[in-house]
């Protein structure tokens, strides 16, 4: 990794530079209390002192709530598949750490067991360029080891009051600096400021969460269906929860025939796991009818599951589900609440 330094009021240049060269993503004040990432046209429109956006801005380019995947054509003698790849180049820009890790859990989602080339298109295209955000109140990234990265992006921008820390992820980066920027490279009293930089960052995280053994926890109240059914009571099984979640993938796929029965598309659009008709299968069985499995899914998915398959937790703690969830329930309450029944 090569280490900038860039002087404050270049940024402007580099993004200015950047909007002529590229379609261009980052965050902007939608309303008063509202941030997303959307289209930016000027360098005055960027935000960069938002704390949460409610949809995840790598998961909205790269794995949108709907999505065309293929056309297809019936010919007299076989199918004609037209993929529908994106190929455009878009640079994201002002991103969270913890959603770089959400989208570093995505990537492997969709290209290990299964290569998704609808996905891999359009994140090989994208420019990632990361910023140390604000935690919002319900956020524990630091708890879960997400609000540092040190992989997925391809520019790393650190604010050191009188200057920026870049950190050059890619060749893309390093491209980008050269040709877009005047930074220098970083010197021994630029690397003292960026470490004490992030021990007070990790300091801003306030919400603690004892996430150690969870895994042993989580099996011992397993069949505790008492405790299942007091953290989901009040759930409404509207599945926004997971449909905010940066890590989050589940999905449907659905054919749509034209009317000449000849052409048609696939498209894919957003599942959740914690809806009532998730596991409802063929004849009427549900393998989850009620809510409390379905909770009881959801924690196991984010926090044991893939701790087994890509040793780390499926939840970057960005608080998006707490903050979406109109019945309270709670994430890092409820793994503070099991530990408490398991007694550890
Ligand atoms: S936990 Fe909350 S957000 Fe998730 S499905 Fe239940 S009510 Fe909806
Ligand atoms: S489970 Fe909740 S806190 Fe964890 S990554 Fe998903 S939305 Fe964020």
């Amino acid at each position: 990794m090569l280490y900038k330094v860039l002087s404050k009021e270049k940024l402007g240049e580099l993004v200015t530079n950047l909007l002529s060269n590229y379609e261009f993503y980052g965050p902007k004040k939608i309303d008063k209390v509202t941030h997303d990432f959307v289209l930016i046209e000027n360098f005055s429109d960027i935000d960069l002192s938002y704390k949460k956006t409610t949809i995840p801005p790598s998961k909205k380019l790269l794995f949108p709530s709907y999505e065309n995947l293929i056309n297809y054509k019936l010919n007299k003698d076989n199918v004609e598949v037209l993929p529908n790849l994106e190929s455009k180049k878009r640079i994201l820009f002002g991103v969270a750490p913890w959603d770089i890790n959400g989208m570093n859990f995505l990537d492997k989602i969709f290209s290990i067991d299964y290569l998704d080339n609808n996905y891999l298109m359009k994140r090989k295209n994208l420019i990632v360029i990361g910023f140390d955000v604000e935690p919002s109140d319900n956020n524990f990234a630091a708890a879960v080891n997400a609000e540092y990265t040190n992989k997925g992006f391809d520019l790393y921008i650190t604010d050191l009051k009188d200057r920026y820390f870049i950190r050059v992820g890619s060749a893309t980066g390093n491209f980008i600096i050269n040709n877009f920027t005047t930074a220098v490279d970083a010197k021994l009293k630029d690397f003292e400021d960026y470490n004490r930089f992030l021990d007070v960052y990790r300091k801003k995280f306030k919400v603690k969460i004892n996430l150690d053994k969870f895994y042993d926890s989580f099996e011992a109240v397993y069949s505790n269906n008492e405790l299942w059914d007091k953290l989901a009571k009040n759930c409404f099984s509207c599945g926004s929860c997971n449909l905010v979640c940066p890590t989050c993938f589940c999905f449907n796929v659905k054919d749509e025939l034209m009317l000449n029965l000849k052409e048609g598309i696939k498209k894919r659009e957003w599942d959740s796991c914690m809806i009532s008709d998730y596991g409802l299968v063929a004849g009427g069985h549900n393998f989850r009818p009620t809510n409390s499995n379905r909770l009881k899914q959801r924690y196991r998915c984010k926090l044991k599951t893939f701790a087994e398959k890509f040793e780390s937790i499926s939840c970057v703690g960005c608080g998006r589900c707490v903050d979406a969830c109109l019945a309270k329930i709670n994430i890092y309450e409820d793994v503070n609440t099991i530990k408490k029944e398991v007694g550890v």
